[in-house]
């Protein structure tokens, strides 16, 4: 070839190269040259370390001093990482402010972690210095480990594990969660077929009135039904929340409870209201509400025969958005209780500000009563206060003579728990409002 046009291709897949491995940005390596340098390392027979580092609030970062100072952060970040780790070492930039480090050798993790920390959490750019916090999640890889994606994604894990806890800043990959691993990619895996299938059932809990003993309510609980066995939703839940399959999960739930809720409005005069359980992801989705409204149509159902029951975690305190969505939801005609009160991190602010018909105080309160009076104080306070604010309240887990008591005495309105009844199947539940007929 002639010379002047070899040096022409030799410039173009220099070029190229950099397009396709460097981040112009830091300079480093990019996500595909991570996979390949760390493929080149995985043969060398010594202990080997990944590391997933973020940096905490960048996007925050960026919107208060502008994306000059947000690249020139993570290009800052990179350098401190690449002078903290062995010239045979890997350090990429993986996507927006998340860095990908793959040691080779002995480490100490929490000299590492405490270097780490230490030469980031004060950075001079330009003309000041900037405070930075970091987020670090370490695996250290078994012998037979080739698969560089599943390294990456169990030094996630142990990233996501260390998410709202306070001064931690490292987590690392352990056996437990490896088999909490196997356990989600299994549910996962049958996840679908379980909606074809419709291995999916639910159970109702009826609510009982502390003043006339009558039914007002009834909570609907799913359970999956995998041939004969029973998987409880505290195992499926968090992982089709993580996967978000439970938006798919709560519309299907939403559409059987309006077929029973038709079929219960013809055999009974009056029915009790109805609580669903609508998670976050199913509330922040686009078309939410109209989809919804279609479901309820399509089965004679009114928005008035049922509550949405979202948890306290869902609504961080004043949340403009999630403000603008249940007040939508709210004039449509459907009560909203707010679940698992008190175990969650919003503020009573929240009571007042929120479009908020019914409050469901979490069984962990209701198990210390009797047994630690502050507690119990507590429950009095809240009542109080849901008083003022109109709310109607609801116990969870209910168990004890003397538990029912007490919340009469306080004057809580409904209780839901196994002293009643536990969830109970359609059929069941039919009989139990047939027996207690009267009790509507
Ligand atoms: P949750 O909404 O707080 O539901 C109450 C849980 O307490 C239910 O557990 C219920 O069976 C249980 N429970 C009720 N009374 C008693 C009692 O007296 N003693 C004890 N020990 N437990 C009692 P379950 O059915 O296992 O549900 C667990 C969680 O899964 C629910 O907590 C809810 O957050 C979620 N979940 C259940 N069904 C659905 C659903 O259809 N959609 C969504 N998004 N989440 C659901
Ligand atoms: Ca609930
Ligand atoms: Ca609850």
């Amino acid at each position: 070839m002639n010379r002047k046009f070899k040096n022409l291709t030799l410039i173009n897949k220099d070029k190229l190269y950099k397009l396709a491995y460097i981040d112009p940005i830091t300079n480093l390596g990019n996500y595909n040259a991570y996979l390949e340098r760390v493929k080149e390392k995985l043969e060398i027979n010594s202990k080997k370390t990944m590391i997933i580092l973020d940096i905490d609030k960048f996007k925050s970062f960026n919107k208060e001093y502008g994306h000059t100072k947000g690249n020139e952060l993570l290009k800052r970040v990179g350098e401190e990482i690449k002078h903290l780790i062995r010239k045979t070492d890997i350090v990429c930039r993986l996507a927006n402010d998340v860095f990908g480090i793959f040691l080779v050798g002995e480490v100490d993790v929490n000299d590492i972690t405490e270097r780490l920390n230490k030469n980031i959490s004060r950075i001079y750019i330009g003309d000041r210095w900037y405070n930075i916090r970091i987020s670090i999640g370490i695996y250290i890889c078994s012998k037979e480990e080739k698969n560089i994606q599943s390294m990456i994604d169990k030094a996630i894990m142990a990233h996501d594990s260390i998410k709202g806890k306070y001064n931690v800043t490292y987590g690392v990959f352990t056996e437990e969660f490896e088999q909490k691993m196997v356990k989600e990619n299994e549910i996962e895996s049958m996840m679908i077929e379980g909606i074809e299938n419709q291995e999916f059932e639910i159970y109702y809990q009826p609510q009982i009135s502390t003043k006339t003993e009558q039914i007002k309510g009834a909570e609907a609980l799913v359970r999956w039904n995998k041939d004969g066995k029973i998987i409880s939703p505290g195992e499926f839940i968090p992982v089709f929340e993580k996967n978000h399959f439970i938006i798919k999960l709560d519309q299907y739930i939403y559409e059987k409870v309006c077929i029973d809720i038709q079929e219960m409005k013809e055999i009974f005069k009056e029915i009790p209201k109805i609580s669903i359980n609508i998670s976050k992801e199913s509330l922040f989705e686009k078309d939410f509400l109209e989809k919804y409204i279609k479901i309820t149509n399509k089965y004679n159902v009114k928005p008035n025969d049922i509550e949405l029951e979202i948890t306290e975690r869902t609504t961080v305190n004043d949340d403009k958005y999630m403000k603008g969505i249940l007040e939508q939801v709210k004039e449509k005609g459907f009560g909203i209780a707010i679940d698992d009160f008190g175990t969650g991190y919003s503020s009573l602010i929240m009571l007042e500000v929120m479009p908020i018909d019914t409050l469901k105080i979490d069984k962990s309160f209701i198990d210390r009563i009797g047994i630690n009076n502050k507690e119990v104080n507590l429950i009095e306070i809240i009542m109080l206060i849901t008083k003022k604010l109109k709310l109607k309240t609801v116990a969870e887990g209910v168990e004890k003579s003397k538990q029912v008591e007490y919340l009469k005495k306080i004057n809580c309105d409904l209780i839901q728990g196994y002293f009643y009844s536990k969830p109970l199947d359609f059929e069941a539940f039919k009989n139990y409002i047939k027996e207690n007929k009267n009790k509507i």
